[in-house]
């Protein structure tokens, strides 16, 4: 069974179509490289993607189930843009954020060893056990994510999907964190990536999906790079100015 799968997916704010027609799927254990121009829709597709908007026509299909219903909070993690996981402004440590993780598995029952352990090794697979202690609203951007993904990690998540997480972020930084990523997935985890470097999505996605409100490539990482998509989808906008012009 698919983790995801996209069906015709129409999407508009107001007049404006931003996603149209949008057909493909996500594979368990794929890392999918969601690329495109600057207010492409890839933001909007992946909340689609996530059930946290809902299509206008067309159907997404997130686990089995339509994604707007999925209501289980333990088997997606997100991480969106400039993420901070609405935690930012609250005087809660680093372990505290990441045992939120754990909270949908314990239910009312007692928070046990097993679950002080998954939180242990979620914040060590991130390498952040060291900042465990501190207040998570003053550690750098970068390190803030990774405490995101340690909390997705402790909820056991199957998908993890991100939202360009390295803006802002160091080159050396970067590059350590997309190395935690391609680890992350090695052990199973399926990744969604919205990014806008592309260097970056063909040296560590398996799949590439190119939206410019079309999906203008959706296949191999390999045979992105060697396809002209990226040219066509980058020129999309200058096409259509052109076609109103004439
Ligand atoms: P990307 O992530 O590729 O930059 P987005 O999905 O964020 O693209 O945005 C696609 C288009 O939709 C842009 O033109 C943007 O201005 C518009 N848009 C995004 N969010 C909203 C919103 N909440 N209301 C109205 N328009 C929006």
């Amino acid at each position: 069974m698919s983790v995801l799968e996209l069906d015709d997916v129409t999407y508009a704010y107001g007049e404006q179509t931003v996603v149209e027609d949008v057909s493909m799927d996500v594979e368990p254990g794929e890392f999918l490289g969601l690329v495109g121009p600057n207010g492409s829709g890839k933001t909007t597709l992946l909340k689609l993607m996530l059930g946290l908007l809902r299509p206008d026509r067309g159907s997404v299909t997130l686990f089995g189930r339509p994604a707007h219903e999925f209501a289980d909070g333990t088997r997606v993690g997100y991480v969106s843009q400039g993420a901070t996981g609405g935690t930012a402004g609250m005087p809660v440590t680093v372990r505290e954020v990441v045992t939120m993780g754990r909270y949908p598995h314990v239910g009312l029952g007692r928070f046990g060893k097993r679950d002080t352990d998954r939180v242990d090794e979620a914040l060590a697979t991130v390498g952040v056990a060291d900042l465990a202690g501190r207040r998570f609203s003053t550690l750098s951007g970068g390190q803030q994510q990774r405490v995101v993904i340690a909390r997705a990690l402790a909820a056991d998540a199957e998908l993890l999907a991100l939202d360009e997480p390295t803006v802002g972020v160091d080159a050396e930084s970067r590059e350590a964190f997309y190395d935690l990523l391609r680890e992350l997935n090695r052990d199973g985890l399926t990744v969604l990536l919205v990014e806008h470097d592309i260097g970056v999505v063909t040296a560590f996605a398996s799949r590439v999906a190119c939206i410019n409100r079309r999906l203008f490539f959706h296949g191999d990482a390999l045979d992105f790079s060697e396809s002209d998509a990226l040219r066509r989808a980058y020129g999309a906008n200058q096409q259509l100015l052109d076609h109103h012009h004439h």
